[in-house]
């Protein structure tokens, strides 16, 4: 027996890993060990690819009302439960507390919302042909066993929004958190198993191994479908393995977002833009990584923003007033530090930069940036910290195109009195989601997802349960 218990939870039991491996998980504020998990190997990956393709069928024959009452039961169970994961999500991913809690709100909400989307599934069609030969009937089956991959800034959140849809669709599922952030992850499917959910409908490989785990499943031959959030440069080459076997593919990645202010925005610009550029401290996919600010507010939308960051509060996400906690890892910190100084070497000027923990955890101070030249690292990289930059536009064309000079189009925001305006340049810029004077976009009832190198696919909203459905055609005679 391991003196650590198992954390893979294969074909309706927790095991450990094949070999035994393990890894630990550190807190980033700190460095401390805060957890020991199993390492899954490509064995464990294989076989919890294979018991969601022995249960596949026969969780695709339950009811609608029967996944909806498991999902319904976890959404219960993770709301009864939101401060022990809120904790669990802080001491792993470094987020503030009052975040965590949001999060887990948040990752709450895509297992309610799925839970009533699971009544689409009756929306099939019954019609004839144009020449009336044909009777056309067509209904809605599960895509089928669906390998499910997310990242570390939202430990809960980027799982229920991918897992909720899988099991309501009728989707069995094997989950593969970050290795960072797993111990949320087990605490989920401890709830979910609580609520009964069947053997092999839902699988967790907690592990390092991220290709081998994934190539293990793509050589099955059983997965049908994969959901991943996370960099462009992994969803490449998971698009490619797709692509080998005929996989169908959902694809969450990186953002580059633009936050335009034009000069007639209202007061409250900079508590929206706090709140687009520093949850969970700037390392998510929507943060505004570009602030365009028009010629004739730019001093001021500056000034404004040194001072609210000159009242930030950056420490340990545990710490009761806290707005700023630490960043993943040291190789986060150093990522962010190399593009402010090649932002800074190029000509940028730093605006403001805060003070932040040395002695220990991972932390970069808020900083920000104005005049950063054309061409700039930090301008085409996601600077996935606490750093602000500032560049000025003249007209309404120039900020389009400011916007849009970019590979990647997740989320953009605008900022404008002019209803006319907004719309006129929401609807011209290259990106999935745009906030309207708005900062915070979230929400499970509305689709997230990107164009361009952003991904394929949506999530949540509407059309978040096509990910994992197929269309069937039945072809009968007219009688
Ligand atoms: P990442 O390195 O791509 O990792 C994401 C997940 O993929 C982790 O579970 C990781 O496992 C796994 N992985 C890594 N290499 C793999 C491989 N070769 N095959 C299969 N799986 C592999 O991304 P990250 O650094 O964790 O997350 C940050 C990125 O996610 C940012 O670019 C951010 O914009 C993006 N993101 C996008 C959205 C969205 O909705 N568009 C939301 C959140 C984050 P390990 O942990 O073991 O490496």
């Amino acid at each position: 027996m391991s003196e650590h218990p198992p954390t893979l939870y294969i074909d309706g039991a927790w095991r450990d890993a094949r070999e035994r491996a393990r890894f630990d998980v550190h807190d980033p504020a700190d460095g401390a060990v805060i957890g020991s998990m199993s390492d899954a190997g490509a064995a464990d990956a294989s076989a919890a690819i294979q018991a969601a393709d022995a249960a596949q069928a026969s969780w695709a024959a339950t009811s609608i009302g029967e996944r909806a009452a498991l999902l319904r039961g976890l959404h219960a169970a993770v709301v009864a439960s939101t401060e022990e994961l809120a904790q669990l999500i802080t001491a792993e991913s470094g987020k503030p507390l009052a975040e965590s809690r949001g999060e887990v709100g948040y990752g709450a909400q895509f297992l309610s919302w799925f839970a009533d989307q699971a009544t689409q599934l009756t929306h099939g069609a019954h019609y004839t042909d144009p020449a009336g030969r044909i009777r056309i009937l067509t209904q809605r089956k599960p895509v089928g066993p669906a390998l499910l991959i997310t990242p570390w800034n939202f430990p809960l959140a980027m799982i229920t929004r991918k897992l909720a849809p899988a099991l309501a669709a009728g989707c069995t599922a094997v989950v593969k958190p970050a290795a960072q952030t797993p111990l949320t992850a087990v605490r989920l499917v401890e709830l979910l198993v609580e609520q009964g959910v069947p053997a092999g409908v839902v699988n967790l490989l907690t592990s390092t191994r991220a290709r081998e785990v994934s190539t293990a499943v793509f050589d099955s031959g059983a997965v049908r479908k994969v959901s991943f959030t996370g960099s462009t440069g992994v969803g490449s080459e998971l698009l490619r393995a797709c692509a080998a076997r005929v996989v169908n593919s959902s694809m969450e990645l990186g953002g580059n977002a633009p936050l335009i202010v034009f000069d007639d925005a209202g007061p409250d610009v900079v508590d929206e833009i706090m709140i687009a550029k520093l949850r969970n401290s700037g390392q998510s996919c929507i943060a505004a990584n570009r602030i365009l600010a028009q010629d004739a507010v730019a001093g001021d939308l500056v000034a404004t923003m040194v001072e609210r960051f000159s009242r930030l509060t950056v420490g340990d996400g545990r710490d009761p007033g806290v707005d700023v906690g630490p960043l993943i890892d040291d190789g986060a910190v150093r990522k962010v530090g190399a593009l402010v100084d090649g932002a800074v070497a190029a000509g940028a000027t730093i605006a403001y930069r805060a003070g932040a923990p040395t002695e220990r955890g991972h932390f970069y101070p808020p900083t920000i940036l104005v005049d950063v030249p054309a061409g700039c690292a930090i301008h085409r990289e996601e600077i996935f910290g606490p750093v602000a930059t500032v560049s000025r536009f003249d007209t309404e064309r120039d900020a389009i195109a400011l916007a849009n000079d970019t590979e990647a189009g997740l989320a953009a925001y605008v900022f404008t009195a002019d209803l006319d305006r907004a719309l006129r340049v929401g609807s011209a810029l290259d990106a999935g989601i745009v906030g309207v004077n708005r900062g915070f976009v979230s929400s499970a009832a509305a689709p997230f997802g990107g164009v361009k190198t952003s991904g394929l696919g949506r999530e949540g909203g509407l059309h978040g349960l096509d990910e994992y459905l197929e269309t069937q055609y039945l072809s009968l005679p007219v009688g």
